[in-house]
């Protein structure tokens, strides 16, 4: 069986990233969501163990000493990591692992692990964009400014992705998203430990 499939979904804040994984894993059960420590404040509603491990800046930097966490970034402000154990555990279980990452951290990861497909989720246009961000209410002013100045650097990199999704409707981008993920799992780069196994199978079965 291959093992699972590390995904890295990245987008502009309020392009709806995080809508479409939770649908994601919510229709399909072969997929499993990091859920990262940050130093950031909760928003209201948000779990700690379940939308974030919500840490102290000391706890955040005590994982990164003691190496427990596979890439970190500071976005905003703010520190964000992606904890080491859990999507080592279920990569081994043949499970795909999605990490919802801002773009230097997504870097750092392609960097260690070859075989990661990376997304990068937008509205159709920034209009769009800045709408959004402004209708969702959870950040001030200040900090929406700030998360669309962002936006600006994003686009300029945002071309080092492997794939563009544009989440015009949802349902449809929930399911561009399966399809980019599975096509992944059919690349022969993806599929040596097969191509091995075949081709030592039939070698015994010819005598060769
Ligand atoms: P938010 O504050 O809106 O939840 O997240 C801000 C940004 O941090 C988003 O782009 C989100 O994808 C990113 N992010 C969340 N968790 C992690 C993480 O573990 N590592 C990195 N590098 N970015 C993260």
């Amino acid at each position: 069986m291959d093992k699972g499939l590390l995904v890295i979904v990245s987008g502009f804040s309020g392009a709806g990233k995080g809508t479409l994984v939770k649908g994601l894993i919510d229709r399909y059960d072969n997929y499993c969501l990091s859920i990262s420590a940050t130093t950031r404040d909760p928003r209201p509603g948000e779990e700690n163990g379940r939308h974030y491990f919500f840490v102290t800046v000391e706890e955040f930097e005590r994982m990164i000493a003691e190496d427990r966490l596979i890439e970190y970034a500071r976005y905003v402000g703010n520190y964000y990591g992606t904890p080491r154990d859990y999507v080592q555990k279920k990569l081994e279980e043949g499970k795909d692992v999605i990490l919802e990452i801002e773009m230097q951290g997504a870097m750092k990861v392609k960097a260690k692990f070859p075989n990661v497909v990376t997304i990068f989720v937008s509205t159709e246009d920034a209009a769009t964009l800045k709408s959004r961000l402004m209708g969702r209410a959870t950040e001030t002013v200040e900090q929406i400014e700030n998360r669309l100045i962002r936006a600006i650097d994003e686009a300029e990199l945002m071309n080092g992705y492997d794939y563009l999704l544009i989440n015009d409707d949802r349902d449809a981008s929930i399911e561009q998203l399966n399809s980019i993920i599975m096509n992944e799992h059919r690349k022969m780069t993806y599929n040596t430990e097969f191509i091995g196994e075949i081709e030592k199978g039939l070698k015994t079965l010819f005598g060769r």
